[in-house]
């Protein structure tokens, strides 16, 4: 009896994954009443696409049958998925991306360094390339940070991330535009961020999203602390494909991107995805708008139209989302982030390598260009002794309206990224230092 028990129990333990190797990505029509359809259903929303107005999810066997009896004019297409074939296998897994890592800094030792940023729940080391003349010190430059694959199926991601260390390291001393963000940027990229997950996508579900927590898997990107659990952005069940984790950063390897982006305080940050050609910034929850919008806003729209994206929050373009990266970036350390999700629904999680690989990775390299580029804007830069001074709070000129606190960087440095405009700023700690009517239409420079 005992014996029966047990083996019943762990049948119902089986990951639904498992059991069922077969599912359909379904496409529904894009409108807020489907959203609430599938949102309710708890269904695993893929994927939009702009173009053609339909929302894309992965459905189990059974649920695809359920909705078929049940609401089968809502379903436009149907597209079966093997859940155990893995995609085209030039796309990477975590040893190549350990091994194109080591084989870069290799190659251009002084200009790149690897740093392990954390480890993996079953203790893959989790790697990051800093890409900066004098790599291995840390000067006073701006920094921008770069991460692909929070979700483990998104295999197209690394290829955008390896091919801008590819682009940057390989063009440093010959292409002067290169030479000068290298020279003056501290650029990090995280290649790939969830290899648990990655790896069980090639060894048993080719649609893994998660990490590989229990068996059921965490969803990486709800599981930051900034908003955990507050819209409905997330799912409290294990075997939901947006699983929040028991309590916020329960998870090594969120814990691990945040002490990095504690410690290097970059200034923009692109977290690729896959997906939906969409630029998304804070906040994944409506209605809460950033304090300092206008430039979020701005830049996101500009690298939409430098990459045809199209951009807005995760509410406005997908579904709410809590507890993502960039929401808890941009709060904690003032980030100005991205989330990019490149290719479109006709090409989908797997797209041929040979088809795709450079189409995406030359689409995607002007977004990124483009933060490099703007770290030469409009913005208030500099260094201040840090033991007099925490924290810049930024006015709109000659009123009393807050549009940001921002901390300064442990060392003094601080690089505040605006729209053109004239502004007010109080450098706050031990002492007080105001600077009025400052006029950023420029990059703007000061310390004292
Ligand atoms: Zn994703």
């Amino acid at each position: 009896m005992l014996n029966w028990k047990g083996c019943l129990l762990a049948l119902v333990m089986l990951p639904a994954s498992v059991m069922a190797q077969n599912a359909h990505i379904v496409r529904f029509d894009l409108n807020e009443g489907m959203k609430s359809f599938l949102r309710a259903n708890q269904f695993d929303v893929t994927g939009v696409n702009y173009k053609t107005n339909e929302i894309e999810a992965l459905l189990t066997d059974e649920e695809f049958a359920n909705l078929s009896s049940q609401k089968s004019a809502v379903i436009k297409f149907s597209f079966p998925q093997n859940l155990s074939a893995a995609p085209d296998e030039d796309y990477k897994n975590p040893d190549e991306i350990t091994d194109f890592v080591n084989d870069i800094h290799a190659k251009y030792p002084d200009i790149t360094s690897i740093k392990v940023i954390g480890k993996s729940l079953e203790g893959r080391e989790i790697l990051a390339i800093k890409i900066s003349d004098n790599a291995s010190e840390d000067e006073v430059e701006p920094t921008v940070l770069v991460n692909a694959m929070h979700h483990a199926r998104e295999v197209m991601t690394p290829e955008v991330t390896t091919d801008m260390v590819d682009y940057l390291t390989s063009q440093y001393g010959t292409n002067a535009e290169v030479t000068k963000w290298v020279d003056s940027t501290e650029i990090w990229v995280v290649p790939m961020f969830n290899v648990d997950g990655n790896n069980k996508m090639w060894l048993e579900n080719s649609m893994w999203r998660k990490n590989t927590r229990g068996g059921y898997g965490v969803d990486i990107n709800r599981n930051y602390p900034t908003g955990w659990n507050s819209c409905n952005g997330s799912s409290a069940y294990q075997s939901a494909q947006d699983y929040r984790g028991t309590s916020p950063a329960s998870e090594p390897e969120t814990q691990a991107m945040m002490n990095l982006v504690a410690s290097i305080k970059p200034v923009f940050n692109i977290s690729y995805h896959s997906y939906s050609e969409i630029v998304i910034y804070p906040f994944g929850c409506r209605p809460k708008k950033t304090p300092t919008a206008e430039a979020v806003e701005q830049i996101g729209a500009e690298i939409g139209k430098k990459i045809d994206y199209k951009p807005g929050t995760a509410w406005e373009l997908l579904y709410n989302a809590d507890g993502g990266d960039i929401d808890w970036m941009y709060s904690e350390h003032q980030v100005i982030p991205y989330v990019i999700e490149v290719n479109s629904s006709m090409q989908g999680f797997h797209p041929s390598y040979a088809q795709w690989r450079n189409k995406t990775v030359l689409r995607n390299r002007p977004g990124w260009m483009h933060l490099l580029n703007r770290l030469n804007g409009p913005s208030l830069n500099g260094v201040v002794d840090s033991k007099d001074y925490q924290t810049i709070k930024i006015f709109k000129t000659g009123t009393s309206e807050l549009l940001q606190t921002y901390k300064i960087n442990p060392d003094g440095s601080f690089f505040v990224i605006l729209k053109t405009g004239v502004y007010d700023f109080s450098f706050e700690g031990l002492k007080v230092k105001k600077l009025s009517n400052v006029d950023i239409s420029q990059k703007v420079s000061v310390s004292f």
